[in-house]
């Protein structure tokens, strides 16, 4: 049994590339990562050749391997990033080979649904209540706004946008903030997170989301010991090894890692053992596409305790690829996929189309004023 090649699609102009990885068996397998286009492609290439030739059966085994064998050259980044895309294809592969959806192959399924939030930013402000009302009517119970102005202006503007939020959700609905603290240039300390937070905790928000730079260890275990809401980070670390000192620090109450960066599936499962060990709970980053929602779906079925998935509501690359469209059920969970492996089928043709047109484009403005052109 032997995997014998891959086709890659860097569907976006940046951020997102897709990985079909193909057996001697005829089972084929999707993964996807997170990372600059050029940069994945480039250490994908790099990589093929320690896989080529491998059995897809023995995940753990290949996988770290790709991991020693970067030790020199960037593990962390693009070359972790890419590694997320092999490891998930190989688990999508492993479980249509065995015939098994992988929140069995994970260890066993405690849960036949996951509760889901719907993941929107703030901005456009002007249709902020009716993209509220839209993701309840969808079925949502819980909904997370993010990132700019939030965090950017004084805190008596940022409470104004928590009010108009809370008024659109209703009393019913969880909501969640994210502050987007990995924004470069980020400005904010500790005392300007823990206003935010205690004036938060007025509005019942359930967690704060990324209030600090991302490696600001101390000031996040301070925040996380005085904060009267729930303290969210870890999106933008990799590998489990650069968990382990905030796990250490209890510098949250809620680890977010992102299984199509941190190293994929056999990662995010170490990752998310280790916080529950630690008393912090799991909830996966999901601002990716459709495989990192399918595969976080099964982690989080996987474990014990009740966790959110994240819903990013009308990402393309989440809601337009699959061959079934994730819906939500009565409750506003997302059911576990039961068919083997990832247990969606991804639309080749559309994957083709949208690596053809590259898909995201425009211009960001850091907070040290420079602009930054996405093209
Ligand atoms: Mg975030």
């Amino acid at each position: 049994m032997k995997i014998t090649d891959w086709t890659v699609y860097p569907v976006d102009k940046n951020y997102h590339v897709f990985l079909e990885l193909h057996t001697d068996q005829g089972a084929s397998g999707w993964g996807s990562c997170y990372s600059e286009r050029g940069q994945a492609v480039g250490a994908l290439n790099w990589l093929k050749r320690f896989v080529i030739g491998e059995s897809p059966l023995e995940i753990e085994r290949l996988t770290e391997k790709l991991h020693q064998i970067t030790f020199w050259i960037g593990r962390g980044g693009a070359i972790t990033h890419a590694i997320s895309a092999i490891n998930l294809a190989l688990w999508d592969v492993a479980g249509k080979i065995l015939n098994q959806p992988l929140s069995v192959l994970l260890g066993g399924s405690y849960h036949r649904a996951v509760q889901a939030y719907g993941s929107i930013l703030f901005v456009p402000l002007e249709t902020l209540p009716k993209r509220i009302e839209e993701m309840k009517a969808r079925g949502f119970r819980a909904i997370k706004l993010g990132w700019d102005p939030f965090g950017h202006q004084s805190l008596a503007d940022d409470e104004k946008l928590v009010r108009m939020s809370r008024k659109a959700a209703g009393d019913e609905t969880v909501l969640l903030l994210d502050m987007g603290g990995s924004y470069p240039f980020w400005k904010l300390r500790f005392k300007d997170a823990l206003e935010r937070a205690k004036m938060l905790a007025n509005y019942g928000i359930y967690w704060l989301e990324e209030p600090l730079s991302p490696d600001d260890i101390e000031g996040y275990a301070r925040l996380t010991d005085q904060s009267p809401v729930k303290i969210a980070h870890g999106e933008v670390l990799t590998r489990r090894q650069s968990f382990v000192p905030y796990f250490d620090r209890r510098a949250m109450d809620i680890v977010q890692p992102d299984v199509s960066k941190v190293g994929g599936l056999s990662e995010m499962r170490r990752i998310a053992w280790m916080a529950e060990d630690h008393g912090i709970e799991v909830v996966p980053h999901g601002w990716n596409t459709a495989v990192g929602v399918a595969a976080d779906i099964h982690l989080v079925s996987s474990l014990p305790t009740r966790s959110y998935v994240e819903f990013n509501v009308g990402n393309a690359l989440v809601e337009d690829l699959v061959d079934k469209p994730f819906r939500l059920d009565a409750e506003g969970c997302l059911p576990v996929p039961q068919g083997p492996g990832l247990g969606i089928e991804l639309d080749r043709e559309r994957l083709k189309k949208l690596a053809a047109s590259g898909f995201a484009s425009g211009t960001w403005t850091w907070d040290n004023g420079e602009d930054f052109e996405v093209s």
